[in-house]
């Protein structure tokens, strides 16, 4: 028997019966053979580790732009909190572990330079040729744009990371064509949800107080500031200072996660689910807060929408950067020669329009930002 083989029985005996397991897998698009080591889930998330857009999430924004400080959140150390949420609750509600990982080492590999508003921006100027969006930006990535094999182009990743990461956009999208009609998805993907969300709340306050844009006496209205507040006073009393705040944030971090795992097996149980299937086939998710947590979460998401992300300073830098966008679209659409060489042949296979549209959504900040001056800095070195 291979360490494979041992690792899927060990899945068969360990994990909850509505998790997904290795063995159960659809497999891949390209046949190919099995690892002797590795279940398909844990070769998924290795070849994501190791592709180029994984790489390049170092430097695009979460909400602050690369070049803003050192201090902040990247889409890269973003990526990697969920994965540790979600492995945390994956781990907790005895489901697949190494499919979550995988889900959530690529979630955000699909969003462009600038966060969401250079999302916004590309869909603008795609929208006469099919917009574009982050969820369908990542199968793009993960089937046709990154190249590890002669034998095909992408990543040939298995079916069930392919469909968790399309999610939202399944029912519309041309893509989604080939995935089995579902009214909700694994529910390692429904975890990698809610940690995605429950990492940027919690990340998101702490870069927010750390930037000077959030005061802690605007979080002090919160109701679930007012409870981190009070678990941070219980477990360390007499704390002041930054520590204080530090444990207050951590605090509202952990009752979060406990709360979504306690809910969610309560969910499981009262839904009575016996299969991944019967996951998929609910009338609703089944990972998710308790009714009183959810809404205190959305208050303080509400919070941030209105104090955070849409603060002056936030908007004027992403002002200038759908400008940076918009004006590398058109140049490149004006002038085809001013793209790489092979990004020219990409054009004739997928169409200017979208080429151009992954070649900027694949850059980072950074790079967008001295393409820019490059292209429009008569100084500057091209
Ligand atoms: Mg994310």
């Amino acid at each position: 028997m291979s360490l494979r083989q041992e690792k899927e029985s060990r899945e068969e005996r360990d994990l909850a019966p509505y998790a997904m397991r290795s063995a159960q897998s659809r497999g891949r698009k390209h046949r190919e053979s099995e690892d002797n080591f590795r279940t398909i889930f844990e070769r998924d998330r290795d070849r994501i580790v190791h592709s180029s857009a994984f790489r390049r999430l170092e430097y695009k924004t979460q909400v602050f732009v690369n070049q803003e400080g050192d201090y902040y959140r990247t889409r890269l150390t973003h990526t990697l909190e969920v994965v540790q949420v979600a492995r945390s609750l994956a781990g907790a509600l005895r489901l697949n572990e190494s499919l979550a990982e995988a889900i959530a080492h690529a979630h955000d590999l699909g969003h462009p330079p600038f966060g969401h508003a250079g999302e916004e921006t590309l869909d603008e100027l795609m929208r006469a040729h099919g917009g574009f969006r982050h969820n369908r930006q990542v199968l793009r990535i993960l089937d046709l744009l990154e190249k590890r094999s002669p034998a095909y182009d992408g990543l040939n990743i298995s079916y069930e990371v392919r469909e968790s990461l399309l999610k939202a956009e399944k029912a519309e999208a041309p893509e989604a064509a080939e995935f089995a009609p579902t009214r909700q998805y694994l529910l390692e993907e429904q975890v990698v949800d809610l940690a995605d969300s429950t990492a940027y709340n919690h990340h998101d306050v702490d870069d927010g107080l750390k930037a000077g844009i959030l005061e802690e006496t605007q979080l002090d209205e919160l109701r679930l500031w007012q409870r981190a507040r009070r678990d941070a006073k219980e477990n360390y009393p007499g704390l002041t200072g930054p520590l204080r705040r530090r444990r207050i944030i951590n605090s509202m971090f952990g009752l979060c996660i406990h709360d979504l795992i306690d809910a969610t097996r309560a969910r499981i149980a009262a839904m009575g689910l016996r299969s991944p299937e019967d996951a998929r086939n609910a009338e609703r998710p089944a990972v998710g807060h308790s009714e009183e947590i959810e809404d205190e979460v959305a208050e303080l998401q509400h919070f941030l929408f209105e104090n955070f992300y849409r603060h002056f300073r936030v908007n004027r830098m992403m002002t200038k950067c759908r400008r940076v966008l918009a004006e590398l679209f058109a140049a490149y659409l004006e002038n085809p020669g001013a793209l790489p060489t092979e990004w020219q042949g990409w054009s004739e296979k997928a169409g200017k329009h979208r080429a151009v549209c992954d070649y900027l959504a694949g850059m980072t900040d950074r790079y967008a930002l001295d393409e820019h001056k490059r292209l429009f800095d008569p100084e500057a070195k091209g």
